[in-house]
């Protein structure tokens, strides 16, 4: 028995799954055995109700623009329930696909336009016959960390109002090739176009994670030990 118990919204884990995003909740639970805490896991996909005060966690996995396009039609149903978890200053990893989805929209491969929820004020546009394909290392310029991952995506992202960059990019593309940013932290969401997993290769991240639901769930605990929890490089 744990001391600590975290719910987790997998939201369309079915659909949105690229290159084994599955594997963030691997590694999640890895580091949370070590703060002695436990995650449940429920898949919330299409049709479902997403009740916010359920979860202590998200998972929003990227896709492909056929699956993105399906999804985007039952997020107006969602809407107010994922608002209600982001501005409670719950944790969200919002990988990709999901990522693009957290925005205004995204235009697909083929100029199609795929509205996203909105909560963040980022939008993604399309390359002309090309993606973004491969390893890529960005800083985060507030705790000098790198993070490593792999990326694989035809979307440009521009960030928007109170979003700021996951990191900036040392090799790779990032969000749009542009600007050398790559992905987004917006209160406690985390967003980027790293697979890899990212939290495999990236504990530093899973760790900010964990915390911000363990202190939101336990306010008086003592989380000392899991805050000193030391993450080692595992790429
Ligand atoms: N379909 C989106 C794109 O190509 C997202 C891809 C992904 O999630 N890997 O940009």
């Amino acid at each position: 028995m744990t001391k600590y118990h975290l719910n987790l919204a997998h939201l369309y884990g079915d659909l949105l799954n690229t290159y084994s995003d599955v594997g963030n909740i691997i590694a999640l639970r890895y580091y949370a055995k070590q703060m002695d805490a436990d995650i449940a896991v429920k898949v919330v996909s299409i049709d479902e109700e997403f009740n916010p005060d359920e979860f202590d966690m998200a998972l929003f996995g990227g896709g492909q623009d056929y699956e993105q396009l399906v999804v985007s039609k039952d997020l107006p149903n969602k809407k107010a329930g994922i608002e209600k978890f982001i501005n409670d200053g719950k944790p969200l990893l919002a990988i990709c696909g999901g990522y693009q989805l957290l925005g205004h929209y995204y235009i697909g491969a083929n100029g199609e336009k795929i509205p996203g929820l909105g909560v963040l004020d980022h939008y993604t546009l399309s390359q002309d016959h090309n993606r973004f394909i491969g390893d890529i290392t960005i800083k985060n310029e507030e705790t000098g960390q790198e993070y490593h991952g792999f990326e694989n995506h035809n979307g440009k992202t521009y960030l928007g109002k109170g979003e700021r960059p996951l990191g900036k990019v040392v090799s790779g593309h990032g969000n749009n090739g542009e600007d050398g940013s790559e992905g987004a932290i917006y209160k406690n969401v985390y967003c980027s176009y790293f697979h890899g997993p990212i939290l495999t290769r990236n504990g530093e991240i899973a760790k900010k994670i964990l915390l911000a639901a363990l202190h939101h769930k336990y306010p008086a605990a003592d989380l000392s030990q899991a805050e000193a929890l030391e993450i080692k490089p595992t790429f």
